[in-house]
């Protein structure tokens, strides 16, 4: 494993916080330059988040021990990418279109990047595949694949894991809403196998910015290595394992998923949509005659949209985010005005 490693990180001595020096109880904590009075965050977080690893891992059926967790899984993945690549030296590969902070982190990475191309239907072609990525140092698969919504073959991405000499980071963002089970359960299978998932989409925690990477012990330690001591806040691992504990997930995301089926019936018998795509996320991606006035349309009437036309082989389409039922209807109800319909 540790050949993904960045050479010059390969066995780095971590930064030895306070908290980490010392654990159990203790009356008076005079250790790391805190504040003992005045507020009631004046202690630094518990730098490995146990408890909400504890309460992911239950939740998700996980190992702790297989658990990293990130301020988002957008940190995460920078991790992944400052971890396992020389800046000015490496390449990693993403299929386009996909999530647009993967060129962005590349970038502030300073690496080099190859896109791989998706047909009009959103696939890749595999047996192309191993010959376009040789010689890059991490291949991201977003699975289900943002903003196209659609799922790639778990069988195919085995084989690209079997052969691929770099890591193969597989970014699970929108896995809850699909039918497809994670990839994590075969992380230990698979030594360049990390996934990546978060509390944002499925878990309604995007403004806590909680992500996490599920990847074997090597690949934990390797990534708490190098990450800031306290990325998690203690308000926010709180609210977290709170929020975890007391919801119903389960009925939530069944309630997006009932409403996206709703969504995508209504759009595809809707005039004046062209294309509806297949989804198994909380979005859908559709193709109208001209995206840029419906887009505006929508959002005079106060309704934001995604406009992903800019995107490869996404020529005049809408990105719309599941919403509330009510906003779900007000959203068709304002197309259909659109058209005339
Ligand atoms: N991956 C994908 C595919 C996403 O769409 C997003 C957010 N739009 C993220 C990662 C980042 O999510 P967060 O940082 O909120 O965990």
């Amino acid at each position: 494993m540790k050949q993904f490693i960045r050479k010059d990180l390969q066995g780095i001595t971590p930064y030895s916080s306070a908290r980490d020096e010392f654990k159990g109880e203790a009356g008076i904590w005079l250790d790391a330059n805190e504040n003992a009075s005045v507020t009631a965050w004046n202690r630094y977080p518990d730098p490995l988040q146990g408890k909400l690893k504890q309460t992911i891992s239950e939740l998700k059926n996980i190992p702790v021990e297989n658990l990293f967790l990130g301020n988002g899984s957008d940190e995460v993945l920078d991790l992944l990418l400052r971890l396992t690549c020389t800046p000015f030296q490496d390449t990693i590969a993403f299929f386009d279109p996909s999530y647009g902070m993967y060129d962005v982190l590349a970038r502030i990475n300073g690496l080099s990047t190859k896109r791989i191309p998706l047909n009009e239907r959103f696939e890749v072609d595999w047996s192309q595949l191993s010959e376009a990525i040789a010689g890059t140092r991490a291949l991201i698969i977003c699975n289900p694949n943002n903003p196209t919504g659609n799922l790639f073959s778990q069988e195919a991405i085995c084989a690209v894991l079997r052969t691929y000499q770099g890591v193969v980071i597989v970014d699970e963002a929108y896995i809850d809403f699909s039918e497809q089970s994670s990839m994590s359960k075969l992380v230990n299978e698979f030594p360049n196998l990390v996934v990546v998932q978060t509390l944002s989409k499925a878990y309604g925690m995007a403004g806590l910015r909680v992500g996490m990477a599920i990847a074997n012990i090597e690949w934990i330690a390797a990534l708490n290595s190098i990450k800031p001591p306290y990325n998690l806040s203690s308000l926010v691992q709180e609210t977290a394992v709170n929020l975890i504990q007391s919801t119903d997930w389960k009925a939530v995301i069944t309630d997006i998923i009932t409403e996206r089926n709703r969504l995508f019936e209504a759009l595809s018998q809707q005039k004046g949509v062209v294309e509806v795509f297949p989804s198994e996320t909380n979005f859908i991606l559709f193709r109208v005659e001209d995206a840029t006035r419906l887009y505006r349309s929508l959002a005079d009437a106060g309704v934001v949209v995604r406009n992903r036309s800019s995107q490869y082989n996404c020529n005049n389409t809408l990105r719309v985010t599941i919403g509330s039922e009510a906003e779900n209807t007000l959203f068709l109800t304002l197309i259909k005005q659109f058209y005339n319909d």
